[in-house]
């Protein structure tokens, strides 16, 4: 392989927002590169091990206001039916996270145009003029220069938008970070979650767990494999030493919990521990400060926008940085109707040829705590992919794009916002 690369649009990061952020530019057209630093696509879904596909319908309504790809995903994962106008769980989730892995292979395999580099990470960002000229990524190849005519930072982190010199921002302090693990052969019963955090808070009164919330014990995957939503770890995932030990926290809080409730509870007498991670979630890290910065306000007020291309609905949901029973929030659930994103919140300011989608687009804090669910962020997803592909058919650049054109692209093939 040479060490330069020339595409029309690169997408860096593989999570909900990258991959349907790449099938939407191939699919219009584009010759597309998604690089993924894992070696899977998926982001949290995959390498965090979460099944649920929130934001594709709303949680009260149960009305479904994601359509396009994100919703195509779902009736492959068997989680809705096409046509379905209403999705009643919840929590809507996949029963296997594996089986993410191979269609999002399939996915980004599935046209000659798309080309995907997994053990690949973006690692620098050459700008200049207002414009990105190239991007470096790292792999077995070494180094490689990418040049794209456009971009859409997907990363979750914000790495490009910020590398490019682009205004973001960071809340302070930063929702926590949290290892989610499983433990096989337990005997699922009523109540065990509410037994279990009174052994997890002896556990922190003694000084062996820092933090955690819930504990939240299901039994998504299996009928004896307990999947735990409980570890909190207070740290920046974009600080590389803050990172590697909040890995290291999540790790042992994870052996900590496991082993307290084998001791203590006969339902995990004889479990076993499965893993965690890979890797630690991250919830909240750089945010772009864009061309339009959505506010709390905008979505629960359900602001009409004439440059829509996605819609959200998810509660507000900020995780804090203490121990919370029961629930993972520490205020009152604030439920918005569903509202619209505009296509400025996913563009840069300062860099005429990137977009970010995903949760480090442009929005407030309390904005995103509702923006960065899995479907959303794919949803933003395709509209980022779609106004790239725009772009290089019309010799442009994405933030010189009208809004209410890209809208209409992606109503073309009954995609973008629902309302
Ligand atoms: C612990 C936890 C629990 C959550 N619970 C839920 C839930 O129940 N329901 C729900 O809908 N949402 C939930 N979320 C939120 C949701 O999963 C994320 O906000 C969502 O995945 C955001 O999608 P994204 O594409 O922006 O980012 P991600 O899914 O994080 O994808 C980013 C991708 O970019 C890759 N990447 C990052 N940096 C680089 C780089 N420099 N080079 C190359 N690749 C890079 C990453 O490996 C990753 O694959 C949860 C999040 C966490 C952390």
């Amino acid at each position: 392989m040479s060490r330069k690369l020339i595409v029309d649009v690169l997408v860096c990061g593989g999570g909900s927002a990258g991959i349907v952020a790449a099938l939407a530019a191939a699919r219009n057209g584009a010759e597309t590169l998604v690089v993924e630093k894992a070696p899977f696509a998926g982001g949290i879904i995959t390498a965090t091990g979460l099944p649920f596909f929130d934001g594709i319908a709303h949680a009260e309504t149960h009305e479904v206001v994601v359509r396009g790809i994100p919703f195509e995903i779902g009736v492959r994962m068997g989680l809705c039916q096409p046509g379905d106008t209403h999705i009643r769980p919840h929590n809507p989730r996949i029963r296997n996270i594996e089986k993410f892995k191979l269609l999002t292979d399939e996915l980004l395999t599935s046209r000659p145009n798309l080309q995907v580099l997994y053990h690949t990470s973006v690692c620098d960002v050459k700008a200049d003029g207002g414009r990105i000229r190239h991007v470096m990524i790292a792999n077995k190849d070494g180094l490689v220069t990418v040049e794209a005519k456009q971009i859409i930072d997907a990363t979750g982190d914000g790495d490009v938008a910020a590398w490019s010199g682009s205004e973001v921002d960071k809340n302070d302090p930063l929702m926590p970070m949290t290892m989610h693990f499983r433990v096989g052969h337990v005997h699922a019963r009523k109540g065990l979650g509410s037994e279990a955090r009174e052994h997890l808070l002896r556990a922190q009164d003694r000084g062996e767990l820092p933090m955690f919330y819930g504990p939240a014990i299901m039994f998504a995957f299996a009928k004896d494999e307990a999947y735990f939503h409980a570890i909190r770890v207070a740290g920046d995932g974009t600080d590389a030493a803050d990172l590697t030990r909040a890995e290291i926290q999540g790790r042992k809080d994870a052996w900590t919990i496991f082993r307290i409730l084998k001791t203590n509870l006969p339902e995990f007498a004889d479990s076993y521990f499965i893993g965690s991670g890979p890797f630690i979630g991250i919830r909240e890290t750089r945010r772009l400060v864009g061309q339009y910065v959505m506010t709390e306000d905008d979505a629960l007020t359900s602001r009409h926008f004439d440059d829509a291309v996605a819609t959200g609905c998810w509660y507000l949901d900020v995780h804090p940085n203490t121990t919370t029973l029961g629930s993972a929030n520490d205020t009152e659930r604030v439920q918005p109707s569903p509202y619209d994103i505009p296509y400025r919140a996913l563009l840069s300011k300062d860099v005429s040829n990137l977009a970010v989608a995903g949760r480090c687009h442009s929005a407030t804090a309390l904005a995103a705590s509702s923006t960065r669910v899995n479907v959303t962020a794919m949803a933003m997803g395709e509209a980022a992919g779609t106004a790239a592909a725009l772009a290089v058919e019309a010799n442009d650049e994405l933030g010189q794009l009208d809004g209410t054109k890209v809208r209409e692209r992606l109503e073309f093939v009954n995609a973008g916002p629902t309302r």
